[in-house]
C-alpha cells in the first residue's frame, strides 16, 4: 500500500543516516586516535635531541671549568650545535604542516644553480655521512640553472639525503643531477633497507612512515612535506625501490617557474 511503501522509504532514509553517522563516528575516532599517536611521536622526536643536547652541554660545562684540551670543547660545540640543528629541523616540519594545510606555503623564487645547491647540502652533511662511514657519489651536470626556491630545494634535499643516509645501511649513496628536456632532474638512490610496493604508495602521505620501519623514528612528515614543494614548483617526486635492495627517489622540475 501507499503507507508501507512511504514508511519503507522513510525507514530506508533512517537506516542510510545512521550508517552514515556511524561511518563518520568510526573516522572522527580514527583521526582522533591518529592524532594522540602522533602527538605521543613528535613529543618523543623532540625529546631524544633535547636530551642530547642537555647533556652536551652540561659536559660543556664540566669540560670548560677544568682546564684540558680543547679539542674536546670543540667536539661537544659540534653535538650541541648538532642536535641543535635536529630540535630546528623537526619544529620547522611541524610549522610548516600548519602552514601548508592553511595554504600557506610561499615560495620566494631566485636564481639559482641546483647543481651548485646539491654540493652544498652534500658539504653540510659530509660530517654526519662520515660519522656512519656511508659513501657519498655526486654525478652532477654543472651548471643546471634555473629559477627555484633555494631553501625550500635545500630542504627537500636535505630530507632526501638524510632519509637515504638513515635507511641506506651504510651502503654507497648516489646523487646525481641533470637537464631533461622538460627541465631537471635530481635522483637520490641508496641501496639500503628499500621499501615495499604497498609501502611506497603511502610514504608521501602525511604522518605516514612504513610499518615495518617504525624502530628508525621519525615523524612521518619529511616526504610530505617535500611533495608539497615540489608539487608547488610545478614538479613531480617519485620513488622506484625494490625491498631489501634499495631505493631511488627521483625529483624532476621544470626550470623556469612562473611566480
Ligand atoms: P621519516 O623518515 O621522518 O619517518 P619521511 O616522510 O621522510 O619520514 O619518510 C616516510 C617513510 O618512508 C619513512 O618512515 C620510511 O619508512 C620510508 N622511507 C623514506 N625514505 C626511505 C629510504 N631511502 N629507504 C627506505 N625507506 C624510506
Amino acid at each position: 500500500t501507499e503507507d508501507d511503501f512511504t514508511f519503507a522509504k522513510e525507514y530506508a532514509a533512517h537506516a542510510t543516516y545512521a550508517i552514515d553517522n556511524a561511518r563518520l563516528y568510526r573516522e572522527a575516532r580514527e583521526a582522533i586516535s591518529l592524532r594522540d599517536e602522533f602527538l605521543g611521536i613528535a613529543g618523543h622526536e623532540l625529546r631524544t635531541p633535547l636530551t642530547a643536547l642537555q647533556l652536551g652541554l652540561q659536559r660543556l660545562i664540566r669540560e670548560s671549568a677544568t682546564p684540558g684540551d680543547p679539542t674536546r670543547l670543540s667536539k661537544w660545540v659540534a653535538t650541541c650545535q648538532r642536535q641543535g640543528e635536529r630540535l630546528g629541523r623537526l619544529v620547522g616540519d611541524l610549522l610548516d604542516v600548519s602552514r601548508i594545510t592553511s595554504g600557506r606555503l610561499p615560495m620566494v623564487l631566485e636564481e639559482m644553480d641546483l647543481s651548485a645547491l646539491v654540493e652544498e647540502v652534500a658539504a653540510r652533511m659530509g660530517p654526519e655521512l662520515e660519522k656512519v662511514r656511508c659513501p657519498l657519489v655526486l654525478k652532477l651536470q654543472s651548471p643546471l640553472p634555473g629559477r627555484w626556491d633555494r631553501s625550500r630545494l635545500d630542504q627537500v634535499l636535505t630530507n632526501l639525503l638524510g632519509n637515504a643516509m638513515k635507511y641506506g645501511q651504510g651502503r654507497s649513496i648516489e646523487v646525481s643531477a641533470m637537464a631533461t628536456p622538460e627541465g631537471v632532474c635530481v635522483r637520490v638512490r641508496d641501496e639500503g633497507i628499500g621499501i615495499s610496493s604497498e609501502d611506497q604508495a603511502r610514504i608521501f602521505g602525511r604522518f605516514e612512515r612504513a610499518v615495518s620501519e617504525r624502530h628508525y623514528g621519525g615523524l612521518g612528515l619529511g616526504l610530505w612535506i617535500s611533495r608539497q614543494i615540489v608539487t608547488q614548483l610545478g614538479g613531480h617526486i617519485r620513488v622506484e625501490s625494490t625491498q631489501g635492495q634499495g631505493s631511488s627517489f627521483t625529483v624532476e622540475l621544470p626550470r623556469w617557474v612562473e611566480d
